[in-house]
């Protein structure tokens, strides 16, 4: 759906001016094809990385940092981040000669939020902990994408079962229609760490303790070799609850497009001129 001229919109509501391409067209590209089609379509300006600096967004950023000159990175900086985070962040700034831009929470919405219900609320409830996400983490986010086309995370389908049917490419309905990228979608935990062996990129120096996922410092803990990746993350949840919120579709219900619009793309993709995303 296109906006009519002149029609005033924020820049949070702007929608991709570039059809996602069609999942069987993408679905074969590896990692590297995925950001060229990417930084293709929407401009290397437009996107940005949204970096946790969890092992895949180290991945990402290596790759991107080998396809734009100056990739932009947006973090989550909630406040509650591990001291391990903050030095990876500094590593990354060094290494990449890149600007990271860290997004916080809202200062009004926080002290409420700690006043009301304490600073460790997340342990109180579910409900409790998705409200420390949504102020924390989802609000941010909102803003960290406003103006941008597309924007690129490090989700990996066998991270956990809410990621199973990740696309490589989506249209996120929840952020204005624009791209959500996962190019690493298809690789497994073990692919992450042999690329970051290979090539040496920096890494947060809490993996080498067991943990495999970080986010806040209070919701994350090491895990046992063997145990499912993200199971340090809220442990004390059900494995279909460990999400925060800023990869689900609040439009769809779903993290993200799923399968069963395959044939919908298949429609749309036999009406678009996708050429000037495919061309070289
Ligand atoms: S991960 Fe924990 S501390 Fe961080 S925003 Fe969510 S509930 Fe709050």
């Amino acid at each position: 759906m296109s906006i009519p001229p002149g029609t005033p919109v924020r820049s949070s509501t702007i929608r991709a001016s570039v059809p996602v391409p069609a999942t069987g067209q993408i679905e074969p590209l590896d990692a590297r094809a995925v950001l060229e089609v990417t930084i293709r379509a929407l401009g290397a300006d437009r996107i940005a990385l949204a970096s946790s600096f969890g092992a895949e967004d180290m991945v990402l950023l290596d790759l991107l940092a080998g396809l734009i000159e100056r990739p932009r990175v947006f973090t989550l900086d909630t406040g509650r981040l591990p001291q391990e985070t903050y030095d990876l962040m500094d590593a990354a700034r060094r290494r990449y000669g890149v600007e990271i831009e860290a997004v916080f929470p809202q200062r009004e919405a926080v002290e409420a939020m700690v006043r009301e219900r304490g600073q460790n609320l997340f342990y109180d409830s579910l409900e409790a902990r998705r409200t420390c996400c949504a102020v924390r983490k989802v609000e941010p986010l909102g803003r960290a994408l406003e103006g941008l086309a597309g924007w690129i995370t490090g989700l990996r389908r066998d991270q956990i079962v809410t990621r199973t049917a990740t696309p490589k490419i989506a249209v996120d309905e929840g952020h204005g229609a624009i791209w959500k990228v996962a190019p690493l979608a298809d690789w497994s935990e073990a692919q992450v760490w042999s690329y970051i062996r290979a090539n040496a990129v920096p890494y947060n120096a809490l993996h080498d303790r067991g943990y495999r996922s970080i986010g806040c410092a209070p919701c994350t803990r090491a895990v046992p070799e063997g145990d499912d990746p993200r199971a340090g993350r809220w442990w004390w949840e059900r494995p279909d609850e460990r999400e925060c919120g800023i990869h689900f579709d609040p439009v769809s219900g779903r993290m993200t497009r799923a399968r069963e619009v395959e044939a919908a793309d298949a429609e749309a993709a036999a009406r678009l001129d996708r050429r000037e995303v495919f061309d070289a």
